[in-house]
């Protein structure tokens, strides 16, 4: 036991003090981080003081506002909105019925970028494909006049790989429908759940209308098609595009005192979709990522800028567009950047860019993160988020914080994306994880863009 502690100082000695004082100072700014409270306040106060914020409604011009006034209240310096337009699509009234051969009620919500359907709505056949690709096999002129119905599960994983790979049967399949020939397009949607709560999402824009089923609807469906009789469905739906509607990336800074040309960038987006309150779809990560820097600043100015991004058009795009173009000058300075749009829940791993993992300053953040259950994999990040692919592709280096989002597609995009599913000790847990990164990142001289992954 003796020989192991000695050891154990022999070690500590051998690394040199600037990084033994790195790792105890991150140790110490994730215990803070999971005894704080700020980022709980912070999704309280979006949550209930804005709600639901899809862009181009009222509510997205205050939580503009909000994220001002909050930013300023929280200390950051700097803070400014970044404005830009976007096209938006607003929901209207929304209705679907089985009209035969039995009358039943359809829960359904349209697709963002949903057409309407004529005023007094549309009746088709509908045709059921229990894969994507069976829909997608069908040739051009094959669903004329009917409406297609794809009812492919999404299975529940950690790593958030099942939304990946199922995904384009919401973002692409109406617009495959429609090149097919269908009038409408009925998809199951994108949720793990069993619940009765559609979950919409973007559909792109495919010139019929379209909306996400209950996943007991979807069932449904699929047991009346398997009768072998005509089953027809009678759609109504309206909604508003604003072709270039008001939009705003909110940005705070905590300046460097050494180095306040070097930029790290965090953030989560503002917006969200309509039926729930955005809590974990990304009320929580704009509160994570505000409550990382205020904590890693906490025990006095970093040696480089932290900024903050609260990106305001993520589920109907555009700010990441709008954000590159606004820094586009500083990319050479920008010396990292993450989003955290994966929900409130813990997170389970922190991929960095490549080569980084060998760095003292990434090996402090390993040493203080390791105890809350995060490994660092030896793969580097490869996705930054979406706001973020614009700054990514001008070439800023990236990590990819990946929380567990086994339960995220439960709520995801539906109304029950409320407060009450966050809990507060699994969100302290990822303020933590964000809060030793930019700690360590911002107060050391490590330079992403300079390492080289070992040689095999
Ligand atoms: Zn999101
Ligand atoms: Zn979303």
């Amino acid at each position: 036991m003796r020989l192991l502690a000695g050891l154990l100082v022999a070690a500590c000695l051998a690394t040199p003090a600037a990084a033994q004082g790195l790792t105890a100072s991150a140790a110490a700014v994730r215990d803070r981080a999971l005894a704080d409270r700020t980022a709980w306040e912070v999704v309280e106060s979006l949550t209930s003081e804005v709600g639901a914020r899809p862009v181009g409604s009222p509510a997205m011009t205050r939580a503009k506002d909000w994220a001002v006034a909050k930013l300023a209240e929280l200390g950051f310096e700097n803070v400014h909105v970044e404005p830009f337009t976007t096209k938006a699509w607003l929901r209207g009234e929304e209705r679907a019925e089985v009209t035969g051969p039995w009358p039943h009620g359809l829960a359904i919500l349209g697709l963002g970028g949903s057409a309407p359907t004529p005023k007094g709505g549309l009746s088709a056949e509908i045709v059921v494909f229990r894969s994507y690709q069976a829909m997608l096999d069908q040739p051009p002129g094959a669903l004329k006049g009917k409406i297609a119905v794809v009812t492919q599960a999404m299975p529940r994983t950690q790593d958030a790989s099942s939304y990946g790979a199922v995904n384009a049967q919401r973002t692409q399949g109406p617009t495959e429908a429609a090149k097919r020939g269908a009038v409408g397009y009925l998809v199951r949607s994108l949720s793990t759940d069993d619940t009765r709560l559609p979950h919409t999402g973007a559909g792109g824009y495919p010139g019929i209308a379209a909306a996400a089923l209950s996943t007991a609807d979807a069932e449904l469906l699929e047991r009346l098609a398997a009768r072998g009789k005509p089953v027809t469905v009678r759609l109504k739906m309206s909604s508003t595009v604003i072709p270039q509607a008001p939009a705003w990336n909110v940005t705070g800074e905590i300046r460097g005192a050494e180095r306040p040309d070097e930029v790290i960038v965090v953030g989560g987006h503002l917006d969200s979709w309509d039926p729930g309150t955005g809590a974990i779809d990304d009320g929580a990560g704009v509160a994570i990522t505000t409550a990382a820097a205020k904590l890693a600043a906490q025990g006095g100015r970093p040696k480089r800028t932290i900024r903050v991004a609260m990106w305001g058009s993520e589920e109907q795009g555009g700010s990441s567009e709008a954000f590159a173009k606004a820094h586009a000058g500083e990319i050479d300075r920008t010396v990292v950047v993450g989003e955290s749009d994966l929900g409130s829940g813990r997170i389970w791993r922190a991929a960095l860019p490549a080569g980084a993992v060998n760095h003292p300053a990434m090996r402090a953040f390993a040493a203080a993160v390791t105890p809350l259950g995060v490994m660092i994999p030896a793969e580097p990040a490869h996705h930054a988020g979406s706001d973020l692919q614009g700054t990514v592709a001008a070439g800023a280096p990236f990590v990819q914080f990946a929380q567990d989002a086994s339960r995220y597609f439960d709520l995801h995009h539906s109304a029950d994306d409320t407060l009450d599913k966050i809990d507060p000790a699994e969100l302290a847990q990822a303020v933590a994880v964000w809060a030793s990164f930019l700690y360590v990142t911002a107060n050391s001289d490590v330079d992403f863009r300079g390492l080289k992954p070992p040689s095999p």
